[in-house]
């Protein structure tokens, strides 16, 4: 259903028509009133002038039973306009003459007024005369006044409606329409107030432009406050959110890493040892881990003191990452004890791997800032998940690390300065 509204307009005329309409009509029919009992009131007065003269010239002809000169004078006063009837009877109540309308007995006077007066002779009633006048031109009189009164009526409720429309319009409406465009066409996408409204006039409408304009202002400066609030607010957040995160990335990283050496914590290879043994055991791939300890390293201590222990800690550290594949985790268990995660290695490929570090730090001196060469041999124990264990028990980080410790120690026992893969103590162990 199309939603029906009326404008300011729209009321403001329909409340002029409804007051004048109510106003008009009201006065229009208390003068039509007025009217009516003034005319009547001059019609009875015709009247009893009238009867009273007629009953008088009647009396010598009632007196002397003059009925032919009584039924002429009737006739000719009935036949004048506004006289419909007449009738003369003496005091016994004998009819002595009557003229006009027969009917007038059953007529109950709608539009006759009946005037009745006694014939006087010498002081004595000798008959009575009624006499009836019409009211048929009083009533056409007001009907015809009536319609005039309308027109009038109507006249000037168009007059005054339409010039009261026409002003109210100009002096009310076309303000209030003026703001109303103004604040319809003058915010813009940020909810900010463009330009200002023309004060048109110097009244209550003018006053409202004025401090429509003032408010404009001031909330456009609140606004303006408001955004770069929120702005810096907004940055504020970003920031800290980001500190935050370079935070929390930090505190990861150091609660995965070792702080002398840089390498992933024992904790975190526990980790990687965990998932990457399930996967395979879910894809089926081989994995071999390196256990590795640098032999005689109390002695080094004691000897260069523990400052240099931690160099060639640290000197070890970059040989091995240097000889590794960026796949291999390396990770210090803790002391002199390294551990490698090689991912597809399989029992050969990683004692291959194995051997290749050995003879590489065997060479390598380890502090280059002392005078002495400081030359390190390490020893180092292999276990590996075979390749294809789908289906196989499978192997876990616990059983793993203690095959790759049984052959380090193999290798501590057996010389030092030494690889040896577990499956080779396994071998040993049948023979
Ligand atoms: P082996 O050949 O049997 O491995 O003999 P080793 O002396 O290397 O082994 P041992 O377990 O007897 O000694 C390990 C030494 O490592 C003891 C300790 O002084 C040293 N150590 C452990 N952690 C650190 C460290 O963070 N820094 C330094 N400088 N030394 C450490
Ligand atoms: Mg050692
Ligand atoms: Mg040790």
């Amino acid at each position: 259903m199309p939603h029906f509204r009326l404008g300011v307009r729209q009321k403001v005329l329909l409340v002029l028509l409804s007051v004048l309409l109510t106003a008009l009509t009201a006065s229009g029919w208390l003068a039509f009133r007025e009217e009516k009992a003034s005319l009547l009131k001059e019609l009875n007065q015709r009247g009893s002038y009238i009867s009273r003269f007629v009953a008088q010239s009647l009396s010598s002809s009632v007196a002397s039973y003059d009925d032919h000169t009584i039924q002429p004078l009737l006739d000719e006063l009935t036949s004048s306009v506004d006289i419909d009837y007449a009738k003369v009877s003496n005091v016994n109540g004998n009819l002595l003459g009557e003229s006009g309308r027969v009917d007038v007995n059953q007529m109950t006077g709608t539009d006759l007024m009946m005037f009745t007066n006694d014939i006087i002779s010498d002081g004595d009633i000798i008959g009575v005369l009624h006499l009836g006048l019409n009211t048929r031109y009083v009533t056409v009189r007001l009907e015809n006044q009536k319609f005039a009164l309308f027109k009038r009526e109507v006249l000037l409720i168009l007059l005054i409606a339409f010039g009261g429309f026409f002003a109210l319009s100009y002096i009310i409406v076309r303000p209030v329409d003026k703001l109303t465009d103004y604040l319809r066409h003058n915010v813009n996408e940020e909810g900010q107030l463009v330009g200002e409204i023309p004060v048109i006039s110097n009244d209550e409408f003018g006053q409202l432009a004025q401090q429509f304009n003032i408010m404009g202002k001031q909330l456009n400066e609140a606004n303006k406050k408001l955004h770069s609030k929120i702005e810096s607010a907004d940055r504020r957040m970003l920031e800290t959110n980001q500190q935050l995160k370079q935070l929390n990335d930090e505190f990861r990283l150091l609660s995965i890493t070792d702080p002398l050496t840089g390498l992933f914590n024992r904790r975190h290879f526990d980790a990687l040892m965990k998932t990457e043994l399930n996967m395979s055991s879910r894809h089926g791939d081989p994995n071999s881990i390196l256990l590795i300890d640098i032999d005689y390293f109390k002695a080094i201590n004691d000897t260069y003191g523990h400052y240099v222990g931690d160099t060639v800690l640290k000197a070890l550290t970059r040989a091995l990452k240097k000889n590794l594949r960026h796949t291999d985790a390396i990770c210090r268990l803790g002391g002199e004890e390294f551990a490698v995660l090689c991912k597809r290695a399989d029992p050969d490929g990683a004692r291959e791997l194995a051997e290749k570090l050995r003879k590489i730090v065997e060479i390598t001196p380890m502090a280059p800032e002392t005078d002495d060469e400081l030359m390190i041999t390490i020893s180092i124990g292999v276990a590996s998940v075979a390749r294809n264990t789908k289906n196989n028990t499978k192997t876990t980080p616990e059983q793993l690390y203690k095959d790759v410790d049984a052959a380090l120690y193999y290798s501590k026992n057996h010389g030092r300065n030494r690889v040896t893969h577990v499956n080779e103590l396994y071998r040993e162990n049948k023979r």
